[in-house]
């Protein structure tokens, strides 16, 4: 459901309240013609009221049976709070789960060239154990007059990959007029880098009925991050996942300063699963195996790597690919790293 106001106050319900004292604490704030949404917990139900902070301290909402506590949401991003939700949310994509100790191990070519470049690539990390396939249709590229994809061409190709492995199949949209083919083919939308404050393409995702992966723009904050994903929950799409991808610092012996402290930052702040890219972060295949080593070590919720059969004859992104004869090697790695942290590859 899609959110007119800033959710304002948290409602805690207590661990024993019975589901007719929520129902009453609704019907008291919808009198009040306050909106409310609900989130019914394992361990808790929470209620976040939108509306005026000052006309909602009017409401004794303390004394209200089975409420525990009501807590002001002071942060500028409110759903995607990690107060708001008394569960970290999972996303599940036909029975594969990335979240709360479910690793997503997201693999595939950076962009679908052709048929069997794409099809080799989704067999390889298939065969591998990844969770999800990756591959770009529509690519944005800093220069106009490199290889862009192929557009739809390319999303038939992904639809025959998941087809064939199984496999859901993640892929970026760039323009809002592309929604509708998109969503005929993606299983989780991505969101790139640099349209991560594309506000009228975040709205249209919060709309779809998919889960969307939103990365981190090479020049915003983390604050900036949740408040993407803030706009694509208010639209009343809560399936959301977070990408660290890198930023732009100074450094140059990498192609971004892949900023690990961001996703220790993160899960504390949201209920949201944050993954790490260490591909487009480090640039260099040598630095790909260290990185998502310490991305698992840090508590991301998943990877999402490149890798291509040829790296050599790549049309984008070569030197960070994982040649695919060697996937299944670097996803081994990944996983002795996966269980030592307690999780599970979805
Ligand atoms: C990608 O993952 O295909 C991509 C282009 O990455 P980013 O948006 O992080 O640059
Ligand atoms: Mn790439």
């Amino acid at each position: 459901m899609a959110t007119t106001g800033s959710p304002e106050l948290l409602i805690v319900m207590g661990s024993s309240a019975t589901s007719d004292q929520t129902e009453h604490v609704l019907s008291r704030l919808a009198e009040h013609g306050i909106e409310a949404r609900v989130q019914r917990g394992r361990e808790a139900t929470v209620i976040g009221a939108i509306g005026d902070r000052e006309q909602l301290a009017l409401l004794p909402l303390e004394g209200y049976p089975g409420v525990e506590q009501v807590l002001p949401i002071l942060k500028p991003y409110k759903l995607v709070a990690r107060e708001v939700s008394p569960d970290m949310t999972v996303i599940d994509v036909d029975g594969r789960r990335l979240g709360d100790g479910w690793f997503g191990l997201i693999a595939g070519p950076c962009t679908v060239e052709y048929r069997e470049q794409t099809l080799a690539t989704a067999r390889a990390v298939a065969a591998a154990g990844a969770t999800w396939l990756r591959g770009g249709a529509f690519k944005p590229r800093t220069s106009p007059y490199t290889f862009q994809g192929i557009g739809l061409d390319a999303l038939e190709i992904l639809r025959e990959a998941k087809a064939e492995t199984g496999l859901p199949i993640v892929t970026e949209l760039m323009d809002p007029r592309h929604v509708e083919a998109v969503l005929e083919t993606a299983d989780v939308i991505q969101i790139g880098a640099r349209n991560m404050q594309n506000f009228v393409l975040l709205a249209e995702v919060g709309r779809a009925e998919k889960p969307v992966l939103i990365k981190r723009g090479p020049s915003a904050s983390v604050e900036e991050l949740l408040m993407a994903a803030e706009y694509v929950a208010k639209e009343g799409n809560d399936r959301i996942i977070l990408c660290e991808r890198g930023i732009t610092t100074f450094e140059r012996s990498t192609r971004y300063t892949l900023d690990l402290g961001s996703v220790a930052v993160l899960k504390n702040e949201t209920h949201l699963p944050v993954i790490v890219d260490p591909s487009h972060a480090a640039g260099r295949r040598d630095l790909v195996l260290p990185l998502a080593r310490a991305a698992v070590a840090v508590g991301a919720d998943g990877i999402i790597v490149e890798s291509h059969p040829r790296p050599e004859e790549a049309l984008c992104d070569g030197p960070q690919q994982i040649p695919s004869d060697e996937f299944g090697a670097f996803a081994d790695e990944v996983r002795s790293f996966v269980s030592l942290m307690g999780k599970q590859i979805g």
